[in-house]
C-alpha cells in the first residue's frame, strides 16, 4: 500500500500563499509545488522565495522539461487563448501529474468561500481534490489576514497593479495591466509584442489582447486613454466601498479583485 501524499500546487498568488501558511501547522507532510512555466515574473518567484521562508520547507519546481517555446513549435505557433488553453494543460496541469505519478494524493486546492469557479484540476483517479478554505468558510479578507499575519503581505507585483501571478503574458490582463507592465517590465513587454509579431509568420495574426495589438495599445495616446479609462473605474469603486470593513484594506490600499481574475483557473494563476 503507497502511502498517501498530500500536495498543494501554488500560483504565485495570494491565495494559494495563504492557504500554504493556513495548512503548514495541520498537514505536516505537505509538499508544496510550484509549475514554473519559464515565463513567470521576476516579484513571483521571489514572493515564493519568501514564502518558502515562512513555511520552512522547500517549494519544489516542478521545471519544464519542455518550455512554452517547445510547445508553441507543437502547436504549430499558434499562441494560447482563453478559447485554446494549451499553456495550462502543458505547462501546469501535466508537470502536476507526472510529480503526481500513480500516488494516492490530497490534492489542496485555494478555492476560497466567497468565489465561484471552476477550472483545469487533475481528473486522475489517483488524485483526490479538496477545498481547506471553502470548507472552513474562509473568504478573501482571511487569506489578505493571514498574509498579512505571517509577514509576508501580498505578491509584491499587485503593488504595481497586476492583479494576478502566471505568464507575464497572460490573455487574462486587462488592458491596464499591460500598459503597467510596459512600465514596470519593458523588456517582458517587448517579449510579449514579439510573440505576437511572430504569430503572423505562422498564417494566423494573434493578439494576446483579442483585438488590438500590443503595438497599438502603447502608443502614448492609447496608453493616457487607458490610464484615464482605469481612473474612472476606480474612482467608480471607490464611491461604492464607503462601508469596506477595515480588515479589507492594507495601508489604505484597497485589496481588488479584478473581475478578470475570476476567469482564471485554479491550477494556473490565482
Ligand atoms: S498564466 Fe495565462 S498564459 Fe500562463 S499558463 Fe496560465 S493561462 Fe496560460
Amino acid at each position: 500500500m503507497s502511502t498517501i501524499r498530500h500536495i498543494l500546487s501554488l500560483s504565485g498568488g495570494k491565495d494559494s500563499a495563504a492557504l500554504a501558511i493556513y495548512m503548514r501547522d495541520r498537514v505536516h507532510e505537505m509538499e508544496y509545488i510550484f509549475h514554473d512555466t519559464d515565463k513567470e515574473l521576476p516579484e513571483t518567484l521571489d514572493y515564493l522565495a519568501r514564502l518558502e521562508a515562512i513555511l520552512g520547507k522547500p517549494i519544489v519546481k516542478t521545471s519544464t522539461v519542455d518550455s512554452f517555446d517547445h510547445w508553441l513549435t507543437v502547436y504549430g505557433g499558434m499562441l494560447p487563448s482563453n478559447h485554446r488553453r494549451w499553456c495550462t494543460k502543458m505547462l501546469k496541469l501535466k508537470p502536476f501529474e507526472t510529480f503526481v505519478g500513480s500516488d494516492p494524493v490530497v490534492n489542496y486546492v485555494a478555492l476560497r468561500a466567497d468565489e465561484d469557479r471552476t477550472g483545469y484540476i487533475s481528473a486522475k483517479e489517483n488524485v483526490e481534490t479538496v477545498y481547506p478554505f471553502q470548507d472552513d468558510g474562509i473568504v478573501r479578507a482571511d487569506v489578505i489576514r493571514i498574509l498579512e499575519e505571517s509577514g509576508l503581505g501580498l505578491p509584491p507585483y499587485m503593488a504595481w497593479g497586476r492583479t494576478r501571478s502566471g505568464c507575464f503574458f497572460c490573455f487574462y490582463q486587462q488592458k491596464i495591466e499591460w500598459v503597467r507592465l510596459k512600465e514596470v517590465h519593458p523588456d517582458l513587454f517587448e517579449e510579449a509584442k514579439r510573440y505576437e509579431e511572430q504569430s503572423v509568420l505562422h498564417g494566423e495574426e494573434f493578439f494576446w489582447n483579442a483585438r488590438e495589438s500590443l503595438a497599438e495599445l502603447e502608443q502614448p495616446e492609447r496608453v493616457n486613454q487607458i490610464k484615464a479609462n482605469w481612473e474612472a473605474a476606480q474612482a467608480r469603486k471607490r464611491a461604492q466601498r464607503k462601508n469596506l470593513p477595515l480588515v479589507e484594506t492594507l495601508g489604505g490600499l484597497v485589496v481588488d479583485d479584478e473581475p478578470h481574475e475570476r476567469d482564471g483557473c485554479l491550477i494556473c494563476s490565482i
